[in-house]
């Protein structure tokens, strides 16, 4: 199975000389620092007038600058990769194959010096952006494989005519992108376009364009022909709609909020004057993931798996845990547990570069949100730990339980986005069920439970997209846990597998006579 696959191993920081080589990214990095991303159309670079900036979450610099595409730019990024798809669709598998290869060794190559810009920019630790890197360069190599065998088309029946069914490449993407995983989701929604024939305008999160740019910089070297993807930063709500709307566009790979996937699942849906086809649209949204505690867990692991979960990356993960459903009978030593993981979390906070274990929320938005959740759970419930955030320095919130929700309460209903979790006592493990199902959203869960009959019951009842037992919601390995939603939380695409790619094929049927 997916032979010649293997996950990338991440980078062991602990070892001194790996520590040097970060060290030394990040005084390349500071030497880097105030430069201006551009536009790179056609691998044409392009400075607007216009331009935004990108802000280190953990101490407010400003890291640099973004330009900023104009609707004319968007238009004139779309039409030249619908000239460059012409050649692009006809280029030998082989020829792409080889190229996402190299761009694996340049990456590689330039593991730390992205790794150091991902800390800088997100916020992230030295092992969580490398843990990204290494998830990207999971997603390249399990495609290089992918490909390959999806090029074989689908099998038919031979019998007087000659029969066959084979993927070919689509035409034009349009790619938008979240901030949490800046280089590796941005990339990995190019790639699968790239490496299945078709042509791309990438547009990154407006809070993150350099690390963003610095991938793109290192791809545009791997020998893809300029105009096959296409660097396009701008804000969402200038050129969000432009993007979804052109009539070019043959789909669309969306990663981000709830919001902007229910809308661009919408604008998507009409065929615009000038368009032939219907669009595609491959949506990865929110979640409300919910960890269920059952009376037979095993309580101190149960704690480590929610702490992990919910406050790790400040529990800015589509993945990250929102809500610990726990049994009455083992609550109170489940919350104390709690208690004690969150400690020696908040223990080691501090700035991305400091390699702490958690680390700044992203932005002052994201700051202003988790805040305002927080003050409406304190009137929801309890606050058992944390519920403090300061905006000082950087942009910090401290790990925040809130005990006593009910089912009803928002905090156990919307998606937050940041280090909150919520704890919701039950009285039975069909409550539990009941209550992680109940969300709009459906992206991942776990159960701790040593109760066979309640694994059983969960495996069948628990309805998301990635389910565990025993262990923490996030952190999903590629080909080991392939990735992606129910319900609001997307259309259930999972990245990295055959089915991901097919998302931006044809299957077309050739059927030739073979009679005289
Ligand atoms: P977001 O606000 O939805 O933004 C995502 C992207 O959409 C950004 O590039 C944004 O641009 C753009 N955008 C904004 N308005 C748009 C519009 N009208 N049309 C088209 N694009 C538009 O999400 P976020 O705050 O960056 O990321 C956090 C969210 O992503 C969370 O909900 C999280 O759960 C979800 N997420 C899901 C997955 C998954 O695999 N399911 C993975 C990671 C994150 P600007 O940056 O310029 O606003
Ligand atoms: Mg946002």
């Amino acid at each position: 199975m997916y032979k010649g696959f293997v996950n990338a191993v991440e980078v062991d920081f602990s070892i001194p000389e790996n520590r040097e080589k970060m060290l030394a990214a990040f005084k390349q990095v500071d030497e880097e620092k105030g430069f201006t991303c551009p536009l790179i159309i056609g691998g044409e670079r392009i400075y607007t007038e216009k331009k935004f900036e990108s802000l280190n979450p953990s101490t407010k610099e400003v890291l640099g600058y973004s330009s900023s595409a104009s609707a004319e730019q968007c238009d004139q990024a779309i039409r030249t990769a619908h000239e460059a798809f012409q050649t692009w669709k006809k280029t030998s598998l082989d020829e792409r194959v080889r190229c996402m290869r190299k761009l694996a060794t340049l990456l590689d190559e330039n593991r730390f010096y992205l790794d150091a810009w991902n800390v800088e920019e997100s916020g992230k630790n030295w092992g969580e952006a490398d843990g990204e890197l290494c998830e990207l360069l999971d997603f390249i190599n399990s495609y290089c494989v992918h490909i390959q065998e999806l090029d074989k088309g689908i099998p038919c029946i031979q019998t007087s005519e000659y029969n066959k069914c084979v993927y070919i490449p689509m035409g034009v993407g349009a790619t938008v992108s979240p901030w949490n995983f800046p280089v590796g989701l941005f990339a990995n929604m190019l790639i699968a376009a790239a490496i299945t024939g078709n042509t791309s305008v990438n547009k990154p999160a407006s809070n993150t364009p350099i690390s963003a740019f610095k991938f793109f910089e290192i791809m545009e070297k791997c020998g893809i022909p300029a105009g096959v993807i296409n660097f396009l930063p701008g804000a969402g709500s200038d050129i969000g709609d432009l993007l979804v709307d052109h009539p070019l566009i043959r789909f669309i790979n969306f990663t981000g909020s709830k919001e902007v996937g229910c809308r661009i699942y919408e604008r998507a849906a009409k065929v615009n004057p000038g368009q032939k086809w219907l669009k595609r649209v491959v949506a990865e949204m929110g979640g409300k993931n919910a960890i269920i505690i059952d009376s037979s867990a095993n309580v101190k692991k149960a704690a480590q798996g929610v702490a992990s979960s919910a406050f790790t990356f400040q529990g800015q993960k589509c993945s990250a845990c929102s809500r610990a459903i726990v049994m009455r009978d083992v609550h109170d030593e489940f919350v104390a547990a709690l208690i004690e993981e969150a400690k020696a979390l908040k223990a080691n906070q501090g700035a991305g570069r400091d390699d702490k274990t958690i680390g700044p929320v992203s932005s002052k938005e994201a700051f202003d949100k988790i805040a305002k959740y927080i003050e409406i759970g304190r009137g929801e419930g309890e606050v058992v730990f944390g519920g403090t955030y300061s905006d000082e320095v950087g942009y910090f919130v401290d790990p925040t339980i809130i005990d006593g929700i009910s089912r009803t309460d928002r905090i156990a209903n919307e998606e937050i986005f940041g280090p909150v979790v919520a704890v919701i006592p039950v009285d039975s493990f069909d409550e539990a069920l009941d209550i992680a199902n109940q969300t709009e959203y459906g992206l991942t869960g776990s159960v701790y439970s040593e109760t066979r009959e309640n694994v059983i019951k969960a495996k069948a009842e628990f309805n998301v997209g990635n389910l565990y037992f025993n262990r923490k919601c996030t952190a999903a390995v590629v080909l080991q846990h392939p990735f992606g939603g129910f319900n609001l939380s997307g259309t259930d695409h999972k990245t990295g597998t055959p089915n991901y790619l097919t998302n931006f094929m044809y299957l077309k049927s050739i059927s030739e006579d073979l009679t005289k």
